[in-house]
């Protein structure tokens, strides 16, 4: 069987409530990775992905690159955010139990890396329980080492876009194909999972419902799709 949690990236947006909708329907609970400070006018998107049962994790308050910022500023981002997600928790009326943590574009931040994997776990960030990914990278990568939360495969949905030359067909094909390091989603047995994938309207303008597409082709393929668990912090 193959197993898989699934993470959505870049939360508030105007699609993130059909997102929520469709996993519902489907009794799929994910992580969301929200930026605050994108959070004004879908803000209610966010509060109603915590009714909904979703865990809503923190992705910095502006969306930047980690290693192009000061100590000092990559502690703002974050703390920020922070505040965001703790008056969201309170505004839905949720206990916010778990406070997983994803790096824009997975840029941990370069020589800054081993501080800020020191400050997640200081400020008791929760590590997403990797335990039963045994994808040998994973190890490589350092990845079961580090608190915040990367992904065995990226969907690469956000790469669709006019005159890019990456379309749907294309994002459908990586998925029995995929790039390296990724691995096939479909191919292998006993296999767990950390997917990546957005809630961009820009790509629902273009292609409408594509996480139906992608979701339900995994579904179909037989991916069980695991209520996300953590680790104490
Ligand atoms: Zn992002």
């Amino acid at each position: 069987m193959i197993h898989a949690v699934l993470t959505i990236d870049d939360i508030p947006s105007k699609n993130t409530r059909d997102i929520i909708d469709y996993l519902v329907s489907k009794k799929i609970q994910v992580i969301m990775f929200a930026v605050g400070s994108w959070g004004e006018e879908f803000r209610a998107n966010a509060v109603y992905a915590l009714q909904q049962g979703m865990i809503v994790g923190n992705h910095s308050f502006t969306h930047p690159h980690f290693s192009e910022l000061s100590k000092e500023e990559c502690i703002e981002e974050i703390e920020k955010n922070e505040e965001f997600l703790d008056q969201l928790y309170k505004d839905a009326g949720v206990e916010r139990r778990f406070r997983p943590f994803r790096f824009p574009y997975g840029d941990k931040g370069g020589e800054n890396k081993e501080f800020l994997q020191n400050y997640l776990k200081d400020r008791k960030f929760n590590k997403v329980k990797d335990t039963d990914i045994d994808f040998p990278e994973w190890k490589e990568m350092g990845l079961d080492k580090d608190i915040d939360t990367f992904w065995t495969y990226d969907f690469r949905e956000y790469q669709i876009r006019k005159g890019s030359g990456f379309t749907m067909d294309d994002a459908m094909t990586l998925i029995d194909t995929p790039l390296a390091p990724y691995k096939p989603l479909l191919e292998e047995d006993n296999r767990h999972h950390l997917l990546l994938l957005h809630a961009h309207d820009e790509t629902e303008e273009l292609v409408p419902g594509y996480y139906k597409t992608f979701i339900g082709k995994l579904l179909d393929g037989g991916v069980v799709f695991d209520r996300p668990e953590f680790f104490d912090a």
